[in-house]
């Protein structure tokens, strides 16, 4: 398949939605493939203590594995932490093991707590490596590891479920964004909603859609993913569902949305409105 636009400077996209089962997770794993199968150097940070990500991308991360836990305490660096996959040369991943449960609790006392993935981040071993994206999959919870992803981020993308009461909750995800932008990380930003498990027998699906689409304007990727069963079945066999069944409609969806935010960014590059 065809390249796609190389960004000028690293960009660091924190997934982010305090509910849970929006479609982060899915959304990370099946986003960073698609850019990394077309030619762009992708990093996933599973900051989750589930560690889903990891299972979907079939890295290991059994207690005791170098993790983000190890690389957050400062034990190991985020380069030392990363792990090749399967699903594409061009994507790595840092795991999340049961470890990272207590860190929202350990890192309260520890120093610079919000930015240690920011620092984790910014080293210069990335610059080395390459890496063009690094997507942070974070739990489901505004605690501080959200905060460190969203300190350690330009963008947030969020994945809104074409559910009832999707938009609930988001007022607070926004005012946490706002809050660290204006003491943390000016920089930040919510560069792209995408919405997820979309079903399109439902005319609830059509209407969180308009809802969504009025809310926040061309923030929503033109891109919906369609609710598919593929999609769901994927991380059961440790892959993303762009190598389980990439003619399925799930698939295509993500490598459109990845392709999206892939040229926005570059549109931006160029100083042109998307
Ligand atoms: P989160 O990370 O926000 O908790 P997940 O990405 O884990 O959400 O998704 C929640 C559940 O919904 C998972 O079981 C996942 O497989 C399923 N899911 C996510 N996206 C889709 C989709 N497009 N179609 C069908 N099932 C999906
Ligand atoms: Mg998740």
């Amino acid at each position: 398949e065809g390249e796609l636009p190389r960004p000028g400077r690293r960009r660091v996209l924190t997934v982010a939605n305090q509910k849970g089962g929006v479609g982060k997770t899915t959304s990370t794993v099946n986003l960073a493939a698609a850019l990394a199968l077309h030619g762009l150097k992708t990093l996933v940070v599973d900051l989750d203590p589930q560690g889903n990500a990891s299972t979907a991308l079939d890295v290991d991360h059994r207690s005791g594995t170098p993790s983000i836990y190890e690389v957050l305490i400062g034990e190991v660096t985020l380069a030392d932490a990363a792990q090749p996959t399967e699903q594409s040369p061009n994507l790595f991943c840092v795991p999340a093991t049961i470890d990272l449960a207590g860190a929202e609790i350990e890192l309260v006392s520890m120093a610079s707590r919000e930015s240690r993935l920011k620092e984790a981040i910014s080293s210069e071993i990335l610059n080395e490596i390459g890496v063009d994206y690094v997507f942070i999959d974070c739990p489901p919870s505004l605690g501080l590891l959200t905060v460190n992803a969203m300190v350690a981020a330009q963008e947030v993308l969020i994945p809104i479920q074409c559910e009832y009461y999707a938009l609930e909750g988001l007022g607070q995800l926004l005012s946490n964004i706002e809050l660290v932008q204006q003491h943390l990380n000016r920089e930040l930003h919510v560069s792209t909603i995408l919405l997820t498990m979309y079903d399109g027998r439902t005319k609830l699906a059509d209407q969180v859609t308009n809802e969504v689409r009025n809310h926040f304007g061309d923030t929503v990727l033109k891109t919906v993913i369609p609710r598919s069963v593929k999609v769901s079945e994927a991380p059961g066999y440790g892959q993303t569902v762009l190598a389980y069944d990439p003619g399925s409609r799930g698939a295509m969806s993500y490598v459109d949305a990845a392709k999206e935010i892939a040229e926005r960014g570059a549109q931006l590059e160029r100083g042109s409105t998307p």
